[in-house]
């Protein structure tokens, strides 16, 4: 299923033909556009149905998505001329990466562009649960003063637990120390110096549960993190221990943290990301101490326009046959 190798230049046509055609699908910003224009026709198509893109798509010579494009076997094997696909942003679980492989796609993304906007995102949802600042918030819209009731904690010398000290987990544990708290680290992927150096201390995961007064989850989805924080886990961790996700919905085990905020064991949790998006007006959505936000980690001004930058370089270097810095498949 590999493409010939084709460039710009090879066809007779005019000299207006002579530039690569790339769609784009859930929108980009003007920065990152502004970057392809001089060397691409550059359609900038949000909203497409998949009848519509699987129309148009042999045209194309790059495509560029977010998260909402569904990249199908299907419209890969029609896509005659695509050379790659920019996911603006992290995640490419929106693509067929194993047919992307075999029909000589590319499939790149932006993994660097929205580190900070998580990490802050989970130091703010962090004070947020030690402060109970939504619950507070909401309480006065509601005409009630409730003072006493909304006793917090400090998060000065308490213990924050980072599980996955990869580019957020680090970034979480360097500003997490700049308050005041401990971190510990667990990453199997990485030697404990390595954990080190990024600024925690590393331990091994049931140490972690049993230690954390705040347990943060910055590893991927994979088979085996799928509910990695289950009922075991939350039976390991301590009595009133606040968690924090902002990784990827279906790491935590929805129902177990439900019965863990229930019995108490759990004293607040917050939650950016969810096994199905939106979840809905779930019982755990609703419940006093759990925060929800809705998978907003990426979603600063800074961080698109970084996103945007980075992918629009990057399909151009795909395109033009250049050293490639974020290569999926
Ligand atoms: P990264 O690849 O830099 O780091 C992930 C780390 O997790 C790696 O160091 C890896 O070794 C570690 N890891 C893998 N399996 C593990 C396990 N079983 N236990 C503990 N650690 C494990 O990724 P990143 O850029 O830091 O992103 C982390 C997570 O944040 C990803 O799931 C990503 O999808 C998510 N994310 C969410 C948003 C959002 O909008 N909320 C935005 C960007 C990224």
């Amino acid at each position: 299923m590999g493409r010939t190798p084709w460039a710009p230049g090879d066809c007779d046509c005019g000299a207006e033909e002579l530039t690569w055609k790339i769609l784009i699908c859930d929108g980009l910003e003007e920065n990152g556009q502004l970057l392809l224009r001089p060397s691409a026709k550059v359609e900038d198509r949000s909203g497409l149905s998949a009848s519509e893109l699987f129309q148009i798509i042999p045209d194309y010579d790059a495509l560029i998505v977010r998260s909402r494009t569904k990249i199908t076997a299907d419209l890969l094997e029609n896509a005659g001329r695509l050379r790659v696909i920019g996911r603006a942003g992290v995640g490419v679980d929106n693509i067929d990466l194993a047919v992307a492989r075999a029909c000589g796609v590319k499939v790149v993304n932006a993994p660097v562009a929205t580190t900070r906007a998580v990490v802050e995102l989970t130091l703010g949802l962090i004070f947020c649960l030690a402060r109970s600042i939504p619950r507070a918030d909401r309480s006065i819209k509601e005409g009630q003063w409730l003072k006493k009731e909304l006793s917090g904690s400090e998060i000065d010398s308490k213990t924050l637990g980072v599980i996955g000290m990869g580019q957020i987990g680090t970034g979480v544990a360097q500003l997490a120390r700049l308050t005041g708290m401990n971190v510990i680290g667990y990453d199997p992927f990485l030697p404990d110096q390595e954990i080190a150096q990024r600024g925690a201390q590393p331990v091994t995961l049931d140490w972690l549960y049993r230690q954390a007064d705040f347990v943060t989850i910055h590893a991927p989805l994979n088979e085996t993190t799928r509910h990695m924080i289950n009922r075991e886990a939350i039976s390991l961790m301590k009595p009133g221990a606040r968690l924090i996700c902002t990784a990827r919905g279906g790491v935590v085990d929805e129902e177990a943290l439900l019965d863990g905020l229930e019995s108490g064991r759990i004293a607040g949790a917050a939650l950016d990301v969810f096994a199905q998006e939106p979840p809905g007006l779930s019982a755990l959505v609703r419940h006093p101490n759990l925060i929800a936000t809705p998978h907003i980690g990426a979603q600063t001004v800074e961080a698109q326009q970084r996103a945007a930058a980075d992918i629009a370089a990057e399909v151009l270097a795909a395109l033009e046959g250049q050293p490639l810095r974020w290569q999926v498949t």
